[in-house]
């Protein structure tokens, strides 16, 4: 183990995990953005499919709306797909979810030699989550924003969610960062965690 920065910059490899409302689909988006890697977002890419009415769409509406999770295999078989495309750098955004997923990634990921590098944590209290889904359901109507279906996907989160990051914690993967605050805060520590991990942007000097 050591705190030593390294001297060519480091591939970003990352997850970005938090509860509903955390803001980690904007941050994702954003993080991405800075450092040129795709963004895999598997809650965009399940909406795109319900919206196009893909095969994949049609088996996943309802599991959805529901607030429930997909399976396991068919989500993975989705980032896969995405993660072959993808070059050394990424962003999973919603994936993994429980330890299951973390299992076919981290399986993927060994046998292309190509471990995370960093998992980011947004954390947000409860509260914060509640009201920021609530405001996102009037100005987006989402069809899984409703007060029965978002008590249900926070639920799922703690229980099924939350214990992946005792698993990346155990390997020194996890950054915790302080979601709450403006856009542009919340993306700058983000980027401060990553610098501290020697990732760095592609406009850094
Ligand atoms: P999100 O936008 O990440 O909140 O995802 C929206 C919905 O897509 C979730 O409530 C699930 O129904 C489904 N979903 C997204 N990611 C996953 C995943 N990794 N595993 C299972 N279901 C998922």
């Amino acid at each position: 183990m050591t705190n030593a920065l390294p001297e060519t910059p480091t591939a970003a490899r990352l997850v970005i995990v938090g509860p509903q409302g955390s803001g980690k689909g904007t941050q994702g988006v954003r993080i991405a953005e800075a450092l040129g890697i795709p963004a895999i977002s598997t809650g965009d890419l399940f909406r795109a499919a319900v919206k196009d009415g893909t095969e994949l769409g049609q088996q996943v509406k309802a599991v959805i709306e529901a607030g429930d999770l997909v399976t396991d295999a068919l989500t993975f078989a989705v980032v896969r797909e995405r993660l072959q495309e993808a070059g050394d750098g990424f962003l999973l955004d919603g994936f993994p979810r429980n330890l299951g997923q973390v299992g076919l990634l981290d399986a993927y990921l060994a046998e292309r030699d190509e471990p995370l590098t960093t998992v980011i944590e947004l954390g947000v209290p409860r509260a914060v989550s509640i009201d920021r889904l609530a405001e996102r359901a009037r100005q987006e109507g989402r069809t899984d924003d409703t007060d029965e279906v978002i008590a249900n996907r926070l639920a799922i989160y703690e229980r099924e969610t939350a214990p992946i990051l005792d698993v990346y914690r155990d390997h020194g993967l996890v950054d915790t960062v302080d979601g709450v605050g403006s856009v542009d805060t919340v993306t700058s520590r983000i980027m401060g965690a990553l610098a501290r991990r020697g990732i760095a942007t592609q406009t850094a000097a």
